[in-house]
């Protein structure tokens, strides 16, 4: 298992929609297991494959840091899709490994459906609530080109411009590794 550089704000595949996965390879496993190194390494609870410069539709979560989430297990998404939202929406602070430094909230639907595949390549279905819908809809977002910050209103986008743009010339401190380029890209 190896570490990966997480692309930062201002790369350009984090605003591509990700390629669906169609067969799953020995590379594939390879990534999913170094996408699971690489967030745990950055204490994240989630990560989206293009976050390490993986053009596919595949995300990682791992709760199970968070208090009260103890239990749930670490989890891969392949192929997902959201089938239903609940009307009731939630504010809630995020923030993204690709986004250092940077916290806002943002309202979401509190409650989610989701279908998506597994390594095996077998179709899941999955009921889910709070901080779990609010990380795969936040990781889902990613594989279709979608920041946090999006969300945001004018005028706090106006105040973050220029935490934005530190990010985007890599002047920002962080205790893992970043990419190097806003070409960088590791799978096509
Ligand atoms: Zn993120």
């Amino acid at each position: 298992m190896s570490i990966l550089p997480i692309t930062v704000f201002g790369d350009d595949i984090l605003r591509k929609k990700a390629a669906p996965v169609t067969e799953i390879k020995d590379d594939i496993v390879e990534i999913v297991d170094n996408m699971f190194s690489t967030m745990i390494n950055a204490n994240g609870i989630g990560l989206a494959a293009n976050q390490v410069g993986i053009n596919r539709r595949i995300f990682v979560i791992d709760v199970s840091a968070v208090e009260g989430y103890e239990k749930f297990k670490p989890m891969v998404f392949i192929n997902p899709k959201i089938v239903s939202k609940s009307d009731e929406l939630e504010s809630f602070e995020e923030g993204c490994l690709s986004i250092p430094e940077l916290k806002a909230n943002v309202i979401r639907p509190k409650g989610i459906e989701i279908s998506f595949y597994d390594l095996n390549m077998k179709e899941h279905k999955m009921e889910t609530d709070d901080l779990v819908a609010r990380v795969i809809q936040h990781e889902l977002d990613h594989l279709n080109g979608v920041l946090f910050i999006d969300y945001l209103d004018e005028e706090t986008k106006k105040k973050i411009k220029k935490h934005l743009n530190k990010i985007k010339n890599r002047k920002v401190e962080v205790n893992y590794p970043i990419t190097k380029s806003p070409n960088y890209l590791l799978y096509k």
